[in-house]
This record gives structure tokens, sequence and C-alpha cells, in this order.
């Protein structure tokens, strides 16, 4: 894939799921929530988890952020559904090297199809301020696993 072509595919996943968010309810009754705050955009995410053993049932998100930390909560979301905690911490690992360091080959074609859709916000990584807005979610949902009662910040 040329660079032009993932800038615009980037732009274009960003704002389909700015626009139209998945998951974007509250869980009531939930196992867990936690919330999340960028102070450095002023991003607020609330993040409800269902959880049985170790699995996720169903995740949700609520709150009020930038188009990249609604669009990464609302990928998120959908990439961790039905998954165990220990298949989110790789999928986690995998995605933050991704947004925070430099020479990873990331080939999309070879990505499964969850994890491909989550590389698109590796284009945040040319504006190191925004790295934030896209991996606060999954710091929320990390707390909500643990049912963390403080708030997650990303200072
Ligand atoms: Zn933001």
């Amino acid at each position: 894939m040329i660079n032009s072509d993932l800038q615009s595919l980037y732009q274009e996943v960003i704002l389909d799921h700015n626009k139209r968010p998945r998951n974007f309810r509250v869980i009531d009754p939930a196992s867990s929530m936690a919330r999340g705050h960028n102070p450095l955009c002023g991003d607020q995410i609330q993040i409800y988890i269902n959880m049985k053993d170790d699995i996720i049932l169903d995740v949700s998100f609520q709150g009020q952020g930038c188009a990249i930390s609604t669009a990464s909560a609302s990928l998120m979301t959908d990439a961790v559904k039905g998954k165990s905690i220990q298949a989110i911490k790789l999928i986690f690992d995998e995605f933050h090297q991704a947004v925070t360091q430099d020479n990873i080959d990331i080939n999309l074609d070879k990505q499964q199809q969850i994890l491909g859709r989550l590389m698109i916000l590796t284009g945040v990584k040319k504006y190191p301020s925004r790295v934030k807005c896209a991996t606060l979610a999954w710091h929320a949902l990390q707390a909500a696993i643990v049912k963390q009662s403080e708030p997650v910040k990303t200072e």
C-alpha cells in the first residue's frame, strides 16, 4: 500500500468511526467501568465492560473527545469484544508499539483484519500529542479490567 493510500484510508476510518461510533452506549448493569482523561487534549471517556471469567463479553464507551480518541475507542470496542484478557493484552501491546515506535514494519495485508483496522491509527505517530488520544481508551479499558476506581490520566 503506498503512503497516500494509507493516509486517505486513515482519514476515512477516523471520520467514519467519529461520526458513527460503534458500541457508544452504557452497559447497565456492567461488571466494571472506568474513566479516562487526557488533559492534554481534553478527551474524557468512560469504558463499560461485562466480563465472565476472563472473557470480555461486552464492552461499550461514552464520553467526549476529539475525533482520534472517539475513533480509537470505537475501533477498540470492536477489536476486544469476545476476547480473553490475555488476548487483549497482546493486541494492546502490539498496537501500543505500533503507535509509539518507529521502524515497525506494518503490512496491513498480513495483519489479521481486526488488528489491521487498529493499525490505521498508526497514522498518529506523525503527531506525537495525538498518541495519547489514540491510547486513552485502552488505558481506561485496562483500568476497567482490574476494577480500578481512580480515573486514568494520560499525564
Ligand atoms: Zn484527543
